[in-house]
């Protein structure tokens, strides 16, 4: 069985191609996995098939996953110097509305956001174009959504654009020991499950980056604090039952593939 997560960063425009743009990527992407046989299926049916009682497919299944959890996720905006973009989200309902939603039964996203609105605030004020597209009016409804659940992105990101706290700020690998995964992971949890009602049960490392402690440790013994299923990092290649579910392996536009053929060619299809 073929598997693989694939990344996208809405924030990530450069430009209208797919190799600069993951808008266009995203859209372009969908078509041409869907014309190649692939099933497209939630983190949640991927990490039950590779793990527990969903039986294996023939065809390859692939997994979407957008980090950051900015509005251009889900909202159609005017993104500063290149016009409006259709948000991921309605890129997916599009392919829906034109393939008919027994196409792909399972198309499905899982949206990483970062829990603190602080770190929100500072990272959309610093890194994006401060106009508040960073914020978290539409996690219950993105959750709630057929097409699409609300993933664990850590609480703050350990965000380069944020104010020293705890530890060095940028990267992800130095949040080692248990109070500073309990830190970003359950209080992250704990508050978007105040907004969407729901415990978030995967979890995105920022940057891709993990110690050996959230991995080795932290994760795989702490199933009762935590309650996740999985863990992804980003670590190019495909998914099987042999990978770590504490750190799965995931293809990102843009660093892994710029063009539909080339992502074929990563999924080896
Ligand atoms: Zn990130």
């Amino acid at each position: 069985m073929k598997a693989a997560i694939l990344a996208y960063h809405s924030q990530n425009v450069a430009g209208d191609e797919t190799k600069n743009n993951d808008h266009v990527a995203l859209a372009a992407d969908l078509e041409v996995l869907h014309a190649a046989g692939c099933q497209f299926v939630s983190l949640n049916a991927l990490v039950n098939t590779l793990f527990g009682e969903l039986s294996a497919s023939e065809s390859p299944l692939v997994c979407l996953t957008f980090d950051d959890g900015c509005d251009y996720d889900v909202r159609s905006l005017d993104f500063p110097g290149h016009g409006k973009q259709a948000g991921l989200l309605q890129i997916m309902e599009s392919f829906v509305e034109r393939h008919g939603s027994a196409a792909q039964p399972g198309l499905h996203a899982t949206s990483f956001v970062i829990a603190s609105s602080e770190a929100r605030r500072l990272i959309d004020s610093k890194s994006l174009f401060g106009s508040g597209h960073m914020s978290d009016d539409w996690w219950s409804k993105a959750d709630a959504h057929p097409l699409m659940s609300i993933g664990n992105h850590g609480w703050d990101h350990n965000h380069p654009d944020l104010e020293e706290e705890h530890y060095t700020r940028g990267g992800f690998d130095m949040i080692s020991g248990f109070t500073h995964c309990h830190h970003q992971v359950v209080q992250a949890a704990e508050f978007i499950e105040n907004k969407t009602g729901r415990k978030p049960t995967f979890f995105a490392y920022p940057f891709g980056e993990s110690s050996e402690y959230i991995r080795n440790e932290y994760f795989p013994l702490h199933h009762d604090e935590h309650h996740c299923l999985a863990a992804i990092g980003t670590d190019p290649g495909l998914v099987t039952a042999q990978s770590d579910r504490w750190n799965l392996p995931r293809f990102v536009c843009g660093r892994d593939w710029s063009t539909p053929a080339e992502l074929l060619a990563a999924l080896g299809i």
